[in-house]
């Protein structure tokens, strides 16, 4: 067998696999790039060919333009190509629509690159699933044991309750533009909200691609030039930055909040001014971590981004050979 440690390498570019000479989420311009899904820091505009799922191709042509690559490969969940000596696959990866694991396929040996990743069960996103590999390559954003999520069912729970206790306030929840949007939303529509959903114009692209994908978001409306007084009582989404900028001070009596696993930090949603953190996260808690590990079978990890060093650590107390990836460029996803 060939390890994957001799057939896969980190350049500046990015993580790169020789025999496929095919970079994974390369945050530079490059020849050949496979992409995991449509979060900025993984799918950047400028490769010659990108190899993605139909929903990660839609996503980065909405986001850069029809021109964002020369050449698009789009590969569905399952199916395998060949690319130089190199079987490619892509797995669901549970962490937003179209986001996907890649399974290299080299001399007898099997690499999974997680990309980002859930557990949880997400209404926009096909679940996670375990592949078997000899090494999987992870992220890491919530790696510290610390870090539990709690069912997304309470946080909606929260949200619906504080609704009924100040009917006539703006509940203005901050939520990344993709993924985290569309799955409140969904979320909301599952717990039997069916009034309508207003939204900031930076989400409302993305919501629409969305709905075009055939996920059902109910009655949402973009606020435009709406009266702001008659969002009194009303669920307003909008990027987080726009929550406690000049732009919601037009709206009557807010309640700040935001959906994002990082409020589980108190001092996070309060330097955010949230009074109402909402716990939901597109990535795994710490159990999920190490349970998804776990679950590939895999003797070797690479950790990509997050808090690798505990991640590390824990991997080789279990008997694991483990190391930190230092792949520039990827951001702390600190919106989702
Ligand atoms: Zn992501
Ligand atoms: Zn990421």
């Amino acid at each position: 067998m060939k390890h994957p440690s001799q057939w896969l390498e980190v350049r500046p570019e990015g993580l790169y696999c020789i025999p496929g000479q095919l970079y994974i989420d390369p945050t530079r311009p490059v020849d050949q790039a496979i992409v995991t899904h449509g979060h900025a820091d993984h799918a950047r505009s400028g490769h010659a060919r990108v190899v993605a799922t139909p929903r990660t191709i839609d996503i980065m042509a909405c986001r850069y333009g029809e021109n964002f690559t020369a050449a698009r490969a789009p590969l569905p969940y399952g199916e395998t190509v060949v690319i130089g000596d190199v079987r490619v696959t892509l797995h669901p990866a549970g962490h937003i629509t179209g986001s996907a694991q890649i399974l290299l396929e080299y001399g007898g040996a099997r690499a999974v690159i997680s990309g980002d990743y859930k557990r949880r069960a997400d209404p926009t996103a096909a679940p996670f699933e375990p592949i078997s590999c000899d090494l999987f390559v992870t992220e890491a954003t919530f790696g510290l044991p610390v870090f539990r999520h709690p069912p997304i069912e309470a946080e909606i729970a929260k949200l619906l309750t504080s609704l009924a206790t100040f009917p006539g306030a703006t509940h203005l929840v901050g939520v990344y533009a993709l993924g985290k949007c569309q799955r409140l939303i969904m979320e909301l529509r599952r717990a039997g909200y069916d009034k309508p959903i207003y939204l900031h114009g930076a989400l409302v692209k993305l919501t629409e691609l969305y709905a075009g994908f055939g996920l059902h978001m109910g009655d949402v409306r973009p606020i435009g030039h709406m009266n702001k007084k008659e969002l009194a009582g009303e669920i307003v989404l909008a990027p987080p930055s726009a929550v406690a900028d000049r732009w919601s001070r037009a709206l009557p009596d807010i309640i700040p909040a935001a959906a994002s696993g990082w409020m589980q930090i108190r001092a996070r949603a309060k330097q955010a001014r949230v009074e109402l953190p909402l716990i939901i996260s597109d990535h795994c808690d710490w159990d999920e971590l190490l349970e998804s590990i776990n679950d590939t079978g895999a003797s070797e990890v690479w950790v990509t981004h997050g808090r690798e060093d505990a991640l590390v650590y824990a991997c080789q107390k279990r008997g694991l050979k483990a190391q930190a990836l230092s792949l520039l460029g990827y951001e702390d996803e600190i919106n989702e």
